[in-house]
């Protein structure tokens, strides 16, 4: 699905405007309420459990999830020989990445991906719900709503949203823990194909039971005896477990705190100031590429007139 038509865009800004009128005011009232209850994860969550101790870094996840989510390889690193994410990109919704510390010698391996956060920033960040959290608190995007204004990516802590900004009619690529393909496959395509169990698909709180278990029968293991996602910004419905540090991994080191609470107003504020000014610098941009245009033209016109008077 790719980004609303021009028809449905007009309709899109004004509900989106009028929602945010009506859930900013009601905000603002139960203000107090919401600062004081941290969102909890449905009783029904699903998510994934990464081992990075099991990751031997084979990327059959990788190839999987391109597969299963109908994107193009991306092979530019290997001059369009094989598949090489460096990172995640419009491309590519998973990624494996290598950590190596010289000093020490240790290595591993980390599996990055939307971390379904239990109250997620780019959902909040979104003026036009084009992001949301869906059945068993996988979030979702929706092109229908989405008009391009990039603000998830820039709400997200864990730098995941990615914009198709070589297409036309750009999208926005986030891993979606395989929704279109739950019913039919049971699980998503990385966690089918994991020949280790590195990564594994369940309940989220069955997934987190999981992890404690494995770190109560192997002491010394992992990290801090501590799993990552379990309160970071909130708590998240992806989970890790890892020999090394989590920051040498990439996931970034947050408070307990879901970063949404904390900007709930700012994220009305968002909605009533921040993108107005977004939309009137779009039709600024647009207005100066016409002007300069017209201007072109003006001077063709007289330059030929000109000509024409000389003759
Ligand atoms: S990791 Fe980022 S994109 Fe994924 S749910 Fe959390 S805030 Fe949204
Ligand atoms: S859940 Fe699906 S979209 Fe997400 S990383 Fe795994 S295969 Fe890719
Ligand atoms: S398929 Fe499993 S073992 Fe292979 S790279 Fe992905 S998570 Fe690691």
């Amino acid at each position: 699905m790719s980004l609303l038509s021009r028809r449905r865009l007009l309709r899109t800004v004004g509900t989106g405007l009028s929602t945010a009128a009506v859930g900013g005011a009601a905000a603002v009232a139960a203000a107090p309420a919401a600062a004081a209850a941290p969102r909890e994860a449905p009783a029904d969550a699903v998510g994934m459990l990464y081992d990075a101790t099991k990751c031997i870094g084979c990327k059959a996840c990788v190839a999987e999830c391109t597969k299963v989510n109908d994107l193009a390889p991306d092979t530019e690193l290997s001059g369009g020989l094989w598949q090489m994410p460096a990172d995640l990109n419009p491309q590519t919704k998973n990624v494996i990445k290598l950590y190596a510390d010289e000093a020490t010698g240790r290595t591993s391996f980390v599996k990055r991906q939307c971390m379904h956060c239990v109250d997620p920033a780019c959902v909040s960040g979104c003026p036009f719900n084009a992001l949301a959290k869906g059945p068993q608190g996988i979030v979702g995007w929706d092109g229908e709503r989405c008009i391009g204004c990039r603000y998830c990516e820039v709400s997200c802590p864990f730098e995941i949203p990615k914009f198709e900004w070589k297409q036309f009619n750009p999208r926005i690529v986030k891993c979606e823990l395989c929704r279109h393909v739950l019913a039919r496959d049971g699980q998503p395509g990385c966690t089918r194909v994991c020949p280790t169990g590195a990564v594994v698909f369940g309940r989220r709180d069955l997934l987190l039971a999981d992890a404690k278990a494995r770190i109560a029968t192997s002491p010394g293991v992992y990290h801090q005896d501590r799993v990552y996602g379990e309160k970071e910004a909130g708590g998240t419905q992806v989970l890790y477990l890892s020999h090394v540090p989590f920051e040498k991994l990439g996931l970034p080191t947050l408070s307990e705190r879901a970063i949404p609470a904390g900007t709930r107003h700012g994220g009305v504020l968002v909605k009533f100031v921040a993108f107005p000014v977004v939309l009137y610098g779009v039709f600024l941009r647009f207005f100066r590429r016409n002007w300069k245009v017209h201007e072109a033209e003006v001077a063709r016109v007289k330059a030929e007139q000109g000509l024409e008077e000389q003759l």
